[in-house]
């Protein structure tokens, strides 16, 4: 009688509802929640490295300490640039010649906006196409045009919060870890900078196309680089996308293009989340 008792009351004062609820609701979400907070940047005090890193509270810098492991089959070329002291526990990121800069939590390198998994935009930039690039873009698709080939953009602009959507999207069937090798978390996209575009029909079979054979060859010319090329995976943290450019202007694209370098092997910089 006195458990009867007992047990109305816990449920007419809501402790043994909430208390089931609560256990229903924790198990499956334990893994959802350590998903998505998993990226939230913390942020790390940066330490001035010797060419005097600029550092905001906003930027994040990765102790890369896997870098060696990850990528041991293209780093013979690149050592020479990717700078950084592992110790035991602790990584001194130290830019090489070109120094790091952050201004309002916005990452550039010698002038040209960084943005990849390691270095992220604020959630509140939000500056739209970049006229110049489109502009550059336009050039661009007169002289395809003039050989008889249709470029056009497919998806250009895209804010942090539209960006959000779409990752969680693909994050929702395909899983985290698999979306991660194509769509960035939001604030991590080269979308949001206004620089960069998808081309036609976003996917493999852009690369064999006239138009996406003719772009490969030619788009530096205009201020572009296919930002994640072939097999560079390990490198940019993207699958390979013949479809996405980025705007970079002519002569630091022609540079990229003609080193044969990723970007962040150009600059010898790391895409990595920091989780
Ligand atoms: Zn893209």
């Amino acid at each position: 009688m006195k458990k009867r008792v007992l047990l109305t009351l816990l449920i007419t004062s809501g402790i043994i509802t909430s208390l089931s609820a609560c256990a229903e609701k924790t198990v499956p979400t334990v893994s959802d929640e350590t998903v998505t907070t998993e990226y939230i940047s913390t942020t790390i005090p940066i330490p001035d490295g010797p060419v005097g890193i600029v550092a905001s509270t906003d930027n994040s810098y990765s102790e890369n300490t896997t870098e060696e492991a990850v990528m041991p089959s293209v780093t013979d070329e690149t050592s020479s640039q990717i700078t950084s002291e592992t110790t035991s526990e602790t990584v001194m990121e130290v830019t090489n010649n070109k120094g790091i800069e952050t201004i309002n939590g916005i990452t550039y390198i010698d002038g040209v906006l960084i943005v990849n998994k390691t270095y992220s935009l604020p959630k509140d930039y939000n500056p739209g196409v970049d006229a110049t690039a489109e502009s550059a873009f336009k050039k661009m698709q007169s002289a395809a045009a003039s050989e008889g080939l249709n470029i056009y953009i497919s998806s250009g602009f895209r804010s942090y919060d539209y960006q959000s959507g779409l990752y969680e999207r693909y994050a929702q069937r395909d899983g985290y870890a698999a979306a991660d090798r194509y769509s960035a978390r939001p604030g991590h996209s080269e979308h949001q900078t206004g620089l960069a575009f998808d081309l036609n029909s976003i996917d493999d079979s852009f690369a064999d196309t006239r138009e996406g054979k003719w772009v490969a060859e030619n788009c530096h010319k205009y201020g572009f680089i296919i930002r994640y090329p072939k097999g560079k995976e390990e490198i940019t943290g993207y699958m390979y996308e013949s479809w996405h450019i980025r705007y970079l202007g002519v002569d630091m694209a022609t540079k990229v293009y003609e080193s044969g370098k990723t970007l962040e092997e150009y600059f010898g910089i790391t895409s990595e989340y920091d989780e």
